[in-house]
């Protein structure tokens, strides 16, 4: 029925159950997903054979089931510098990915809140955080947005004039999802851990890609999402430190302590596990690899391209993302020319109509019109090669100079 799996390169896998010639396209979209990594992909089809097992159910094989997902549960802990050690552990909930976790936090912290109104969140938040807390405006929720430094970092001169005793959570992610930014989350928590304001961590885009150390942070509470690091799609986290449980927005049985019921997959939870403990076995090489490549393509679109410029170069930022605005030409535009050309990127944020919205980081980091009408996000991964990057270069080139 499964065949193992011998290709070391992902894209391979799924070169035979498509039609699309996918070897042929330079994929530079990490950020919107991973391939999964064959590590990953051989340890949850291990699992799918002997694991398919429900873990709640008390026979044997239940009880080697909850034993496997317990395993990964622990693992994943570890390896994101959880507090794991006595009664006062942090906590681990899985989820369905980066979308539920970040739900999880702001309408279970929400429900909370008691007599407290006030949630701040940054201007740069991915939809899971700022359209939830659009919607929790209209439960009575006082939603408050911090300034954006032009850098792409969260203003945290405006946050401390927002954060007051009403508040209940700060929510603010690790690394922005557009620009690559890494956020002051130091300062962040600075600001509010004297006020005793909690902090939610959206590190999504953060794992894989830059260091993440969940009791060295200092926050209340970070979601996480398998996909973004070579993980299977389909799961994520909500990690709490202890004390901190929020209340469950979801309601059924009894698994994850009531707090995320549904039958957990334990396949799933073994990938997660996996494609963090793969990205830390070779970070370093990784990152230096990451790193080499963006300099490269930026450099040389640079060199060629007067229009080009870097948005958020300014500012601490991941290895692999880079937001090049084309001024004057139309991101769309250039989109559907490179990708003709063989070549996979973003604009950001797409819209219902197969179009794109502006950019709302671009927009809060205060750039010009030009700028943000112009502006794609190339974002590099552990797959790509010199070569992709060479030709990325070449076809970026020739489509925005005949535009
Ligand atoms: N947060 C950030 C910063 C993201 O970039 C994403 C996905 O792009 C999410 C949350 C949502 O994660 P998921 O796709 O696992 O629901």
């Amino acid at each position: 029925m499964f065949q193992q799996i011998t290709s070391n390169h992902p894209l391979d896998t799924f070169n035979h159950a498509t039609k699309i010639d996918l070897m042929s396209s330079v994929y530079l979209d990490n950020n919107a997903t991973t391939a999964i990594h064959p590590e990953v992909a051989q340890a949850m089809f291990e699992c799918f054979q002997h694991g398919f097992v429900n873990p709640e159910s008390q026979h044997l094989l239940g009880r080697e089931a909850r034993r496997t997902l317990e395993a990964a549960r622990e693992q994943l802990g570890a390896l994101l510098g959880l507090h794991q050690a006595d009664v006062h552990a942090d906590h681990l909930f899985f989820t369905s990915g980066g979308t539920e976790a970040n739900n999880l936090a702001l309408q279970g912290y929400q429900q909370d809140a008691e007599q407290k109104r006030r949630l701040v969140i940054s201007g740069i938040e991915h939809p899971s955080i700022s359209t939830t807390a659009a919607w929790l405006t209209s439960l009575g929720v006082d939603v408050q947005t911090v300034n954006t430094l032009s850098n792409g970092q969260i203003d945290c001169d405006h946050l401390k004039t927002l954060v007051n005793k009403d508040t209940f959570l700060v929510a603010a992610m690790l690394a922005n999802n557009e620009t690559g930014v890494l956020q002051p989350l130091e300062a962040i928590i600075e600001i509010c851990e004297p006020m005793g304001v909690p902090v939610h961590v959206d590190a999504v885009q953060a794992i894989g890609k830059t260091d993440v150390h969940f009791q060295n942070l200092g926050a209340t509470s970070m979601a996480i999402s398998a996909h973004k690091v070579h993980g299977p799609r389909g799961v994520g986290a909500l990690i709490t430190k202890h004390g901190a449980v929020p209340r469950p927005i979801l309601h059924g049985g009894f698994q994850q302590a009531a707090i995320r019921p549904g039958t957990e997959s334990v396949a799933l939870a073994v990938g997660f596990a996996k494609a963090v403990e793969v990205y830390l076995e070779k970070k370093d090489e990784h990152r230096k690899q990451l790193l080499s490549m963006r300099t490269k393509l930026e450099s040389g679109v640079l060199e060629q391209l007067d229009c080009a410029i870097v948005i958020g170069d300014d500012g601490p930022r991941m290895p692999h993302t880079s937001n090049i605005a084309f001024q004057g030409r139309d991101r769309q535009a250039v989109l559907m020319a490179l990708d003709i050309a063989g070549i996979c990127c973003s604009t950001g944020s797409a819209c219902a109509s197969g179009s794109s919205e502006p950019s709302p980081t671009l927009v809060a980091m205060g750039l010009d019109e030009q700028t943000i009408e112009g502006a794609l996000r190339f974002s590099l991964g552990i797959f790509n090669s010199d070569a992709d990057v060479e030709n990325a270069n070449k076809q970026i080139c020739a489509v925005v100079s005949v535009l």
